[in-house]
């Protein structure tokens, strides 16, 4: 991505959002009831951050308002063209009740470079703060407690932007909207801790040189939903894709990136080259694994690498990360016609990895490295 790409929108320096207040909040009792068990993604908070962009006026009209039903019309890009872009980060609650988010600055730039490629207006970096910041302030009695240091539960934040507007011609929509919804979030697997199985899709791609790999973007996720389907009728979790050129190196799943732990301590991960999703949690754990004596590799890594190394035991350990589910152990891969097993003993790497991603996001351990953004 060029330069000036990126720096191209930067309209708005920080605008206040305006609160419409919601005069129907859920009651303490029934909110109570929801965060003693959140499951993902059912429950969402009473209020959403918006804010608007037209071709004239740029950005303007920061706001928070009820949340709810939004009223557009039928001819919106978004419903035909699916010009559309999103990003999940998660707000923890720290044991003096403050409330924190992780890296959300890379959230940030990430939604800009999504933005670009799907021809959207680049939202400012401290507006996309300041939205997470006005609705988490205002909806802070939605971000659970954990009940202990174990205790995964956050408030997931959900940041998206649409093309709006009424035109069913083919080009950059003129009319935008960018919200942000929250939803009270326990752990993401049920039973986390215990490893996922993994169906290996040979039949579709999730993305080419070219093209949205590397955006958040939902047509990403909807054209991999038949392969998800695919594992599941497999008797697996979720999918892991191979690249669209030669269907030998591995790229990632429908949503989490990829990594594989040598005996000998090297890391090993795809390198993001357009077609992978840059994980914040993927930079993450690359930046970790010096504190656990390992050795970061981004490189490509093929089908038969993952099979043969396995087998062979050179490859120890393998795991999936993303915001959603932190880090997962994967105990097999299965294939058109094989199963690969890894041992389920072997979690030690990613369980350290991943105790020392949640030490730092709940405010355990020091943040060292300036990792969190307080938002309420
Ligand atoms: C969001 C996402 C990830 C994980 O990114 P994080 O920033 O770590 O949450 C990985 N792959 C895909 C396809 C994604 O959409």
């Amino acid at each position: 991505m060029s330069d000036a790409q990126q720096s191209e929108t930067y309209a708005v320096p920080s605008p206040r959002f305006e609160i419409r207040a919601t005069t129907t909040p859920v009651s303490d009792n029934l909110r109570e009831s929801i965060l003693a068990a959140p499951g993902f993604g059912q429950y969402f908070t009473d209020h959403m951050s918006h804010v608007r962009w037209t071709r004239d006026a740029g950005w303007h009209g920061a706001e928070l308002v009820p949340y709810g039903p939004l009223a557009l019309d039928p001819a919106a890009p978004v419903f035909h063209y699916a010009q559309e872009i999103f990003e999940g980060l998660k707000a923890y609650r720290h044991a003096d009740g403050s409330v924190w988010c992780f890296r959300p600055e890379r959230n940030a730039a990430r939604f800009r470079r999504s933005a670009a490629r799907l021809a959207l207006p680049q939202l400012d970096d401290e507006t996309f703060i300041e939205s997470l910041r006005a609705l988490v302030a205002r909806d802070s009695a939605w971000v659970p407690t954990p009940r202990d240091a174990h205790d995964e539960c956050s408030l997931y934040l959900r940041p998206f932007m649409i093309a709006n507007g009424r035109f069913l011609g083919v080009k950059p929509a003129a009319e935008v909207d960018y919200y942000v919804i929250a939803s009270p979030a326990a752990s993401y697997f049920k039973g986390a801790g215990k490893p996922v199985s993994i169906w290996l899709s040979s039949h579709y791609n999730r993305a080419a040189p070219g093209g949205t790999g590397f955006a958040k973007t939902g047509g990403n996720y909807a054209s991999s939903l038949v392969a998800q389907q695919e594992a599941i009728d497999h008797g697996c979790d979720q999918v892991a894709f191979l690249d669209a050129a030669e269907n030998k190196w591995v790229e990632e799943l429908g949503g989490m990136n990829l990594f594989f732990v040598y005996a000998d301590g090297r890391l090993v991960t795809p390198p993001t080259g357009g077609t992978i999703l840059e994980g914040v949690t993927r930079d993450s754990v690359l930046t970790l694994a010096a504190d656990l004596d390992l050795t970061p590799e981004e490189r490509p890594i093929s089908i038969d690498e993952w099979r043969d190394g396995v087998r062979s035991g050179e490859i120890v350990e393998v795991f999936a990360c993303g915001t959603a589910a932190v880090i997962t152990s994967i105990g097999k891969l299965v294939t058109e016609d094989e199963t690969i097993e890894t041992p389920e003993t072997n979690n030690d790497v990613s369980q350290r990895l991943r105790r020392q991603l949640l030490d730092i996001q709940y405010g355990h351990s020091a943040d060292t490295r300036g990792w969190l953004t307080q938002l309420a």
